[in-house]
């Protein structure tokens, strides 16, 4: 078992957790989309570890993009403002695209992105979410595939920061109150 990080104050969702529900997902998806030609766009940077995992937890072809946004600056709390920092590399027309968020806090990032690839006319435009916090959901968003809700705490681990730190985790938590302060 991996050692907890000594600024973690409470494990949210275990690598078993995570990694049981990303292969489902994957089996889900490659039953969905057997005969289509799958384009899996994951949201940088936050996706780039969910993205490597439910990659190999699809069995089907499939390509693969990324996008980076910046909708959080450093803080904590949603700005409500989108900034594409990377666009995509491919074209989207006539593609199904499945799009891997982390987490869908306010669903502000994910509705702005929906509204500006749904204009590149890609043939279907799916979200794929390990996590959302229902009780602060502004917007609401059709998630097709959904791991976990969790209660509307920050969390960081498996893609998620805080200051750029605490990506490699395995695991989702919550941090130590000193790690803000500090
Ligand atoms: P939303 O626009 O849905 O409020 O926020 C979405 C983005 O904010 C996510 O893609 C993620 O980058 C960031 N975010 C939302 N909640 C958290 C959280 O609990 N921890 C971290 N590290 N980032 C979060």
């Amino acid at each position: 078992m991996t050692e907890l990080n000594p600024d973690i104050e409470q494990v949210i969702l275990t690598e078993d957790d995570i990694q049981s529900k990303v292969a489902l997902m994957g089996k889900q998806i490659s039953e969905d989309y057997r005969d289509a030609d799958l384009l899996l766009v994951g949201v940088l940077k936050g996706a780039f570890v969910m993205m490597a995992d439910i990659a190999r937890a699809i069995s089907i072809p499939a390509e693969f993009d990324f996008m980076a946004v910046s909708s959080y600056g450093s803080s904590t709390r949603t700005s409500g403002i989108v900034r594409i920092l990377k666009d995509l590399d491919l074209d989207l027309h006539d593609r199904n695209v499945l799009i891997i968020e982390d987490i869908v806090d306010s669903g502000l990032t994910l509705s702005y992105l929906l509204k500006n690839l749904k204009g590149r006319k890609p043939r279907s435009l799916e979200i794929c979410a390990l996590m959302t916090k229902p009780e602060v959901q502004e917007v609401t968003l059709d998630i097709r595939y959904h791991g976990f809700a969790i209660p509307p705490t920050f969390v960081v681990g498996y893609g998620l920061d805080y200051h750029q730190r605490y990506r490699n985790l395995p695991y989702v938590g919550t941090l130590k109150p000193h790690v803000y302060e500090d």
